[in-house]
């Protein structure tokens, strides 16, 4: 058996639900594994039972910083809708099965091994190779990176990183791609409150009905839609799929004649979306409410501001008797496509698989990744390669019942990161 199959199962059986996390336990498993190889490691933790780990090789001095990225936390596994032992741990058919297989336990130990074997064989990069297992990534409620960057910002700055998001081996009208993610779009939601007047509900006509009010604005968000425009990742995207960049608004229909999946590729980050998915109105049956809230699941392009958002969902609605009213603003940052990280990533994958290129890509949800690029502007990349397994059903698998991850993903999972570090750190 393999060392990171060995090290994943060992990783799986310590039960890091979140929450409430416990991912203490955890980081002291990943710290008497990388001690053990001779690799210097540090706890740092808000509350006893929640610590992150940061482990180290340290560089000759001169070189950029690298850091493997990843979280020890794991969402809820109902035991009960899975074949197998969430928090088993078997091996069966060449696939490892337990909570945190692909999201994300997989590529800790993954980032473990390719450490540890780097410390065994005495190599040292020009810059440091920094492993960083954050706790809380799953919630979020500040004992993980967000945390650290604040309180230990000297343990975990770096140059560059590798974490989750994507290395999704595609095949394309022929062509394949390994996504690679170098983009989070934002997550601004909005509640749009549309008022009237009270009144009994035995008599509509004394009442002014704000959720009657509501209905044709809300049909009409269900089907918004914006000028596309191409952000850099879109670009980069179609250069490689196609060779070349379409004007803006040809883009999808170039992207679909290739395949249907490389238009749901692209299509969300064509612009910002908009998607109505709560409502509230009166409490009570016998009463016309005066009030109607519905809640707008919106994602803004990287760059693109609430602000500039709410302008663009106002002059779509028009005018009314209504208001937008921003909850939160989440994400939204973007690394550059190239230098020493891209180029690793692409000359990983071309000896890999020969003719295979990389391609990046923006990803709609949230990741650590984030902290970084805002507290330190990293150059930071989700990039763990996958191809044993096709993307469809691993995203099927992740935050959901029988996740599992092959063997020889996980193997080229190791190659992968190392290589990143022996490239970057040089
Ligand atoms: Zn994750």
């Amino acid at each position: 058996m393999t060392e990171v199959v060995d090290l994943l199962q060992r990783l799986i059986r310590v039960d890091t639900t979140n929450p409430p996390g416990n991912e203490t336990a955890a980081a002291e498993l990943l710290r008497d594994y990388l001690e053990a190889a001779g690799v210097v490691c540090e706890l740092h933790a808000k509350v006893p039972e929640r610590a992150n780990l940061v482990a180290r090789i340290p560089g000759r001095g001169g070189g950029p910083s690298l850091a493997l990225l990843s979280h020890t936390d794991v969402v809820l596994a109902d035991a009960r809708e899975w074949q197998r032992e969430p928090f088993g741990a078997e091996l069966v058919d060449g696939e490892v099965w337990g909570r945190g297989a692909l999201d994300m336990k997989g590529e800790v130990a993954a980032s473990a091994v390719a450490m540890a074997t780097l410390a065994r064989e005495g190599w040292r990069g020009e810059g440091d190779l920094i492993f960083i297992a954050a706790a809380d990534e799953e919630v979020g409620d500040g004992f993980g990176l967000q945390w650290l960057v604040e309180a230990q910002p000297d343990a975990v700055r770096a140059d560059f990183s590798v974490n989750e998001g994507a290395g999704d081996r595609v095949e394309l009208g022929g062509k394949v791609l390994y996504l690679c993610s170098t983009a989070e779009k934002m997550s601004s939601p909005f509640v749009l409150r549309v008022h009237g007047r009270s009144g009994h509900a035995s008599m509509p006509g004394i009442a002014d009905n704000a959720l009657a009010k509501a209905a044709p604005l809300v049909e009409r968000l269900g089907s918004f839609s914006v000028e596309p425009r191409l952000i850099p990742e879109v670009e980069g995207f179609l250069n490689a799929l196609l060779g070349d960049v379409p004007p803006a608004p040809d883009a999808l229909t170039a992207a679909r004649a290739i395949a249907p999946l490389a238009g749901e590729l692209i299509e969300p980050l064509l612009g910002m979306t908009c998607a109505p998915t709560m409502a509230h109105a009166s409490d009570k049956r016998n009463v016309i409410p005066a009030l109607c809230e519905i809640t707008v699941d919106t994602r803004l392009l990287p760059g693109q501001s609430p602000a500039e958002a709410e302008a663009t969902i106002r002059a779509y609605l028009g005018e009314g008797d209504y208001e937008l009213v921003n909850i939160e603003g989440q994400g939204g940052t973007r690394s550059q496509i190239g230098g020493p990280l891209w180029d690793a990533v692409q000359s990983f994958v071309e000896a890999e698989e020969p003719g295979a290129v990389a391609a990046p890509i923006c990803v709609a949800g949230f990741t650590d990744s984030h902290w970084l690029r805002q507290a330190f502007d990293t150059v930071a990349y989700g990039f763990f390669p996958a191809r044993a397994m096709d993307s469809e059903t691993a995203a099927r698998l992740i935050h959901s019942a029988d996740e599992r991850v092959p063997v020889e993903d996980l193997e080229l999972g190791v190659r992968w990161l190392r290589h990143a570090a022996q490239s970057v750190c040089g």
